[in-house]
């Protein structure tokens, strides 16, 4: 099913993203760990890849979840895939009925080993998506404080617009634990007449450290509460677990009594942190 479909009523919709093994070694365990979360019904569900060559684990574990009767929803980034590549991968999707692509540029490697130059932004390889392969429902990246590499909120919103222009059906934000910096953004979405759905990226918070860490790279702003939150309960794994549950659920429930309908949770793959969170909204989100 296309997800522009499932984005296109006012329904709340809640989604979770994967990610794939490193090795094939692992591919087991990550298949068990779709298990739990695919029983959980989620709208759809996402799958990252990196540059390099796992991106046929992204096929697979994205081909699981199709088959378990979620819609899922592959990733491909301009950094993994030249032409050739990106002409292999969208027919091995659509060999296993997945109907769904999140396009996007991609980070560097951190070992700086080459990456692949055909697609120089994301844009560029919706473009190339929507002429060679038309029928699949292309999904893009958004940033509610703008891009780490983006000059000015204006720029960021000129190049999403490009986006929309180019064959986005709807965009999934970054992760983000200030809700007023997502309103904002949606208003300068607003202004720049940008029409498409917009899902909010959601990050449970179990492990401060490594959240923290991700944030300073990506440029993610953590408000004063996040922070004593994970001042307090940092270094008590059960503690902060729960701790990151109540936030990220009570972040969820401000969004969606504020009008955002399609809520997706970053789930590191733990099931566990997944159901806990639909639990707490199971009236919410059978509306
Ligand atoms: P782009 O849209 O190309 O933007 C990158 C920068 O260039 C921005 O500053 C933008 O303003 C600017 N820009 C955009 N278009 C143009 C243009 N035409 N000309 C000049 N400048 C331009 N990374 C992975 O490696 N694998 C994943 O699976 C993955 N999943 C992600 C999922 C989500 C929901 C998000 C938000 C990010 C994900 N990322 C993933 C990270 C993402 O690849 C990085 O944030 C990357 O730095 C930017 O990707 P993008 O698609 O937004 O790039």
């Amino acid at each position: 099913m296309k997800i522009k479909n499932i984005l296109s009523t006012n329904k709340v919709t809640v989604s979770l993203e994967v990610f794939p093994p490193k090795a094939w070694q692992n591919l087991d365990e990550t298949m068990d760990v779709i298990k739990e979360m695919t029983a959980l019904a989620p709208s759809f569900m996402s799958v990252t890849c990196r540059a390099g060559s796992t991106i046929d684990y992204t096929v697979d574990v994205a081909s699981a979840i199709e088959k378990a009767g979620i819609p899922a929803l592959a990733h491909l980034t301009c950094y993994s895939a030249d032409k050739a590549f990106t002409d292999y991968t969208l027919s091995r999707l659509r060999d296993e009925n997945i109907e769904n692509v999140l396009a996007l540029r991609g980070d560097l490697p951190s070992d700086g080993s080459p990456v692949k130059t055909d697609f120089a932004h994301a844009n560029d390889l919706m473009a190339y998506i929507k002429k060679s392969n038309g029928d699949f429902c292309i999904g893009g990246a958004c940033y509610p404080d703008s891009h780490p590499e983006s000059p000015s909120y204006n720029s960021d919103i000129d190049f999403l617009k490009k986006k929309e222009e180019d064959g986005a059906d709807f965009l999934t934000t970054q992760m983000f634990f200030d809700n007023n910096l997502y309103y904002a953004f949606r208003y300068r979405m607003l202004k720049a007449n940008i029409k498409i759905p917009v899902v909010a990226g959601i990050m449970p918070v179990t492990n401060a450290r490594q959240v923290i860490r991700s944030a300073e790279l990506s440029g993610t702003l953590l408000p004063p509460r996040f922070r004593a939150i994970a001042d307090r309960f940092g270094d008590d794994p059960a503690a902060m677990k729960q701790a990151g549950i109540a936030f990220a659920t009570e972040q969820i429930i401000d969004l969606i009594a504020n009008g955002t309908s399609h809520i997706h949770i970053y789930t590191m793959n733990k099931p566990e942190i997944a159901r806990a969170i639909m639990t707490n909204l199971s009236d919410i989100i059978s509306k």
